[in-house]
């Protein structure tokens, strides 16, 4: 693994470092979040900070100039990460539609998607959902049945999407749709670019254990998509979801910053709070310093797993098995910090943001890949063990 920051990235810090000083107003420092109200003074803040971002060339540094990027390598990507980390610098307001779907739209989108999507997209005018998963199609997610039939030059979409995040404030949804019924399961899925305001698009939040509203379920009855819609061949929608997935699984270098804070963070409670026997703190008890000590070295084997997944992308690697790595120990890290946090505080542990951060953290044994087929990956492509049967 070789690790080291280049010439060009750190004078690339200094930049943002000086831009960020300038920039980040104490107004702007509230994180959106995807629990984030449509109309609400939030939303018009995340909003106006998307577009400094955006204006300075910040918005999504990786992209081509033409789309408003300036084609940064990955270390100058990692910098931008850490020092927008450093100051607690909100991100975009679209992180879906940056790191999973524009990929997938610069690879396969016509000129003309390109034109119309990808300059809204990066400044949060167009904010934008996924539409995946189904009540029966998640982890197997080529079983979808939402339908699109030809009519003349357009789709007829129906069915029912779930668990979309961002569903309730996007204007636009990258949606997978079966257009071949007879073709085999990965087959015959065709990935459509769908305005939210079509007449027979519903939306229903959905609410998650924190009393968020971050999910949504998604109806389509009926509705008209123009053909000029369509991202990539017709039958070749798993290809482009593909796409969209390997990118969602590069983001995992950054995971180690913020679980390695939140580490930080629970040393700092247990250093805080008072011991049970009403004698010096919590982190003074042998029993709570094997979990601090436990909890310290995950976070800081997540930072060497991130560092060796960008060391592959530096050498030409492609991003492989070590995303799933990346993941499993990224969420179970984040589980054991929360639970280790409910430990220290005691009956406290029940209310407040420990208790909120413990209840989310539950979400990500699922999101982006679940634990167990995230286990099967690096079963069979790392260990090289038999498939399941
Ligand atoms: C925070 C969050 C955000 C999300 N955002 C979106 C979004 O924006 N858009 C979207 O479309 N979807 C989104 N999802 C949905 C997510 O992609 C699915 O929940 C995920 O793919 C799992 O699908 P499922 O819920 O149907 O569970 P299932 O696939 O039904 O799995 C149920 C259980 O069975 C296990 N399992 C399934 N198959 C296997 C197997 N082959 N081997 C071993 N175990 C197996 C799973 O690990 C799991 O424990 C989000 C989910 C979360 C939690």
């Amino acid at each position: 693994m070789d690790f080291t920051y280049p010439a060009k990235a750190e004078s690339f810090r200094a930049e943002i470092r000086a831009w960020l000083e300038i920039n980040l107003e104490p107004r702007f420092r509230a994180s959106p979040g995807a629990h984030i109200d449509p109309d609400s003074e939030a939303l018009a803040l995340a909003l106006e900070w998307n577009h400094r971002l955006a204006d300075a060339g910040y918005g999504a540094i990786a992209w081509p100039p033409e789309w408003g990027g300036r084609n940064a390598g990955v270390m100058e990507q990692v910098v931008f990460v850490e020092e927008m980390h450093r100051v607690n610098a909100p991100s975009s307001l679209n992180p879906i539609g940056l790191s999973n779907i524009a990929p997938a739209i610069i690879q396969f989108g016509t000129p003309e998607q390109q034109q119309r999507f990808l300059p809204a997209m990066l400044r949060g005018d167009d904010i934008w959902c996924q539409g995946f998963s189904e009540p029966d199609a998640g982890s197997d997610l080529a079983s979808l049945k939402t339908s699109a039939v030809l009519d003349g030059d357009t789709w007829i979409v129906n069915g029912q999407k779930t668990w979309n995040t961002f569903g309730h404030l996007a204007n636009w949804c990258e949606l997978l749709v079966r257009t071949d019924r007879n073709a085999a399961k990965h087959k015959g899925i065709t990935c459509l670019l769908v305005d939210m305001a079509l007449l027979g698009v519903t939306v229903r939040p959905l609410m998650t254990l924190t009393a968020d509203n971050e999910f949504n379920e998604i109806f389509f009855d009926d509705v008209r998509v123009p053909v000029e819609m369509t991202l990539g061949p017709p039958n070749e929608g798993w290809r482009v979801a593909m796409t969209t997935l390997a990118y969602e699984r590069g983001g995992v270098a950054k995971l180690h910053l913020g679980t390695r804070a939140k580490v930080a963070k629970l040393i700092d409670l247990a250093r805080s709070t008072p011991g049970r026997s009403g004698d010096g703190v919590m982190a003074d008890d042998p029993v709570m310093r094997q979990h601090l000590a436990q909890c310290y070295l995950e976070g800081e084997l997540l930072k060497l797993v991130s560092q060796r997944a960008i060391s592959g992308e530096i050498h030409g690697r492609p991003m492989g098995p070590e995303g799933s790595i990346a993941k499993l120990v990224w969420s179970e890290t984040e589980q054991h910090i929360t639970e280790v946090a409910s430990d220290v505080l005691g009956p406290d542990a029940l209310h407040g943001p420990w208790a909120r951060d413990r209840a989310y953290a539950r979400s990500f044994t699922i999101a982006g890949g679940t634990t167990q087929i995230n286990k099967q990956i690096i079963a069979q492509r790392i260990l090289g063990m038999p498939r399941d049967r």
